[in-house]
């Protein structure tokens, strides 16, 4: 794939691969052409080097420097290409306490041509030398940052090359199409049967159909990397804070919590049925029906604002006052769509007299003191938001298994091809219908030159393989694996 061939000019880098802090094992990684003699000035030249590949072998590490014990620990040692980075990698596994990993680190920078890695550069490098495409790269820093099991799978997808072997395949699809067209206009004088465009016309409407449906999928994979925001709207006192701190305090379900810009929103992240989902108390909300016509402009912004927030979520949770039931507070009833969960909560006080509904929409009985129905209530919020993340690996029309589009980088190229490659079907210019009658018997089509047609697909095909990597790249590098760890 056009990856620069490893050279001795490439420095050797290494980090620490594991977490920060405290651990049973550390793990520290070396990448480069001096990781071989790293290796084996670090582990005292008591074992050769290069150690088996490959294998685990018990070492003593010290400082060659200071020839001071660092620690006992573990040696692998994978040669080039068969490693991580496609490069010479060492690792050495030491007990995870500040003062031997900071002793391997010092060690390690004092050697001559070894320096800290950047974040991500591991990978980075791997990606250069063809060990995987930039799909899979992305894929690898989802993994890294999967909260959820439905986040894991799909990241894991993605490291497989599950979503890069699509993309390939279209756009191996698009460069036959393109050999037909450039065959049209090398043999423009020969005899070339017509029908060649028409079939690669045919094929290029097979795919702007297939990219149109991978496109078309409410953004189930780009939802589940970032998690589901989920706005608590309801009255003042209905129970909206008790809720969230009821979610919020489940065991093992709250990831996080943050509070926000606003005034009193606060934010918790919690694992919903293995979906992530954000879930924000829009306390403002509450103000609208205190304030009457009389507020002031702060808060009156604060209200729109929160309402912007529960509109922009991809679900609302709108809680009902048992006590009011079965009146239900009209500022919050106007926002209830098919997209809200609707609760009557405080059932400790009375069950909430059927039917149970708000604007149509089912209501559950609840309690946040209690806990009563909450379990139902989770379980039916689980249900909808797993329909909204879709089977986020089922966006291809006529493939269930097919992989889920996961980063605006990936869409935003997509459309590009797209649009070129309508364009190679019905090209706007001098273009008075029947553009778009797969090729027709005329070799220019619709009087546009075959050169031109050719041209747009080389476009689209150029944008498929900026998703993998494979061309034009460079811009989108930096940004991509800016966002790894260091030691990645
Ligand atoms: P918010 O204004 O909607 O956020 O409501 P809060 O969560 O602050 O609750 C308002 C009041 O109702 C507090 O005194 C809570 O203790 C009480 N409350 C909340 N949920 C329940 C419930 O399920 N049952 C009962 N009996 N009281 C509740």
């Amino acid at each position: 794939m056009g990856a620069p061939e490893f050279s001795n000019e490439t420095e050797t880098i290494f980090a620490l691969a594991s977490g920060a802090g405290r651990a049973g094992i550390a793990i520290i990684r070396i990448s480069g052409p001096g990781s071989g003699p790293a290796l084996a000035a670090i582990i005292g030249g008591k074992v050769g080097c290069p150690l088996k590949p490959r294998r685990a072998t018990v070492v003593k590490l010290s400082d060659p420097g200071t020839s001071e014990a660092i620690d006992d620990g573990l040696a692998l040692w994978f040669p080039a290409p068969n490693s991580f980075t496609g490069e010479d990698v060492a690792e050495f596994h030491v007990h995870g306490g500040p003062a031997v990993v900071i002793g391997a680190l010092d060690a390690l920078s004092a050697m001559a041509g070894l320096r800290m890695a950047e974040p991500g550069e591991f990978t980075r490098r791997a990606f250069e030398n063809g060990k995987m495409d930039l799909t899979a790269a992305e894929g690898l820093a989802d993994l890294v940052e999967a909260e959820t099991s439905a986040q894991r799978r799909q990241a894991l997808r993605q490291l497989q090359g599950e979503l890069g072997k699509l993309y390939e395949s279209w756009r191996e699809r698009l460069l036959k199409a393109l050999a037909h067209i450039e065959a049209g206009i090398d043999f423009s004088d020969e005899d070339l049967p017509g029908s060649v465009e028409a079939a690669a016309a045919e094929e290029v409407d097979k795919l702007v159909g297939e990219i149109a449906a991978h496109l078309k999928d409410n953004r189930h994979g780009e939802r589940l990397r970032s998690g589901l925001l989920i706005a608590i709207i309801g009255p003042p006192n209905a129970g909206k804070s008790s809720l969230l701190n009821l979610l919020a305090w489940r065991d093992a379900a709250i990831v996080s919590e943050t509070a926000g810009t606003t005034r009193d929103v606060i934010e918790v992240h919690l694992d919903l049925g293995g979906y992530p989902v954000i879930v924000a108390d829009t306390a403002g909300l509450r103000d609208v029906d205190d304030m009457g016509d009389g507020g002031d402009e702060v808060e009156a912004e604060g209200i729109r604002r929160a309402r912007g927030k529960a509109r922009e979520a991809d679900l609302r949770l709108a809680v009902f006052d048992g006590q009011a039931w079965p009146q239900t507070d009209p500022h919050t009833a106007g926002l209830v769509d098919a997209d809200t969960l609707v609760v009557v909560n405080k059932s400790d006080l009375g069950q909430p007299a059927p039917p149970l509904e708000v604007g149509g929409q089912p209501a559950l009985a609840i309690s946040a003191l209690t806990g009563d129905g909450i379990e139902t209530f989770l379980a039916a919020a689980a249900e909808r938001v797993a329909g909204l993340m879709g089977s986020a690996s089922s966006s291809v029309m006529g493939s269930a298994l097919a992989p889920a589009l996961t980063r605006a980088r990936h869409r935003e190229a997509l459309e590009e091809c797209r649009a070129a490659l309508q364009r190679f079907l019905a090209p706007t210019a001098d273009n008075k219908g029947g553009a778009n009658d797969k090729g027709g018997d005329d070799d220019k089509r619709d009087g546009r030159t075959p050169e031109l047609a050719a041209e747009d697909l080389r476009l689209a095909a150029r944008a498929l393989g900026r998703i993998t990597g494979r061309i034009d790249v460079e811009d989108v590098l930096d940004a991509i694996f800016r966002d790894f760890c260091i030691g990645k």
